[in-house]
């Protein structure tokens, strides 16, 4: 079984297909079929019958989900369509940007955010101490 590389709530790039060059959200990914669920891509009409006396029924547009290799994962920090490379992270497998090397699991992306942050305040804080 391949591991899929996309992940729920992820941006990513159509590579292929009548979407192509669209950049949207992934709302859903089966690993079983391999196949994920993007936001607005690949929407398919459907037919849908009344439900009821007030529902008429008629015509609803639809996401259908499209193949995970259709796809390029964005990545959050330098906003690259990027091939995704896997490393071992605190002892957690986590997806790296090709492009940047920078993790592309939210939580680790947040972490670094919340690191450079930090990072940031020291050399402010150095700064000020030096009286600059
Ligand atoms: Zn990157």
């Amino acid at each position: 079984m391949t591991k899929s590389f996309v992940k729920k709530g992820d941006k990513v790039l159509v590579v292929t297909g009548k979407d192509k060059g669209k950049i949207a959200d992934v709302v859903e990914v089966s690993s079983k079929s391999g196949k994920v669920l993007v936001d607005g891509v690949n929407v398919v009409t459907k037919h849908q019958k009344p439900k009821s006396q007030q529902d008429k029924g008629g015509i609803i547009k639809k996401s259908a989900p499209i193949e995970a290799s259709n796809v390029m994962v964005v990545c959050p920090v330098c906003g690259k369509a990027t091939r995704v490379a896997h490393k071992e992270l605190n002892g957690k497998n986590v997806r790296i940007c090709k492009k940047c090397g920078a993790t592309l699991d939210k939580e680790y992306v947040k972490e670094a955010k919340k690191e450079a942050k930090k990072a940031t305040k020291a050399t402010k804080a150095k700064k000020e101490d030096k009286g600059e």
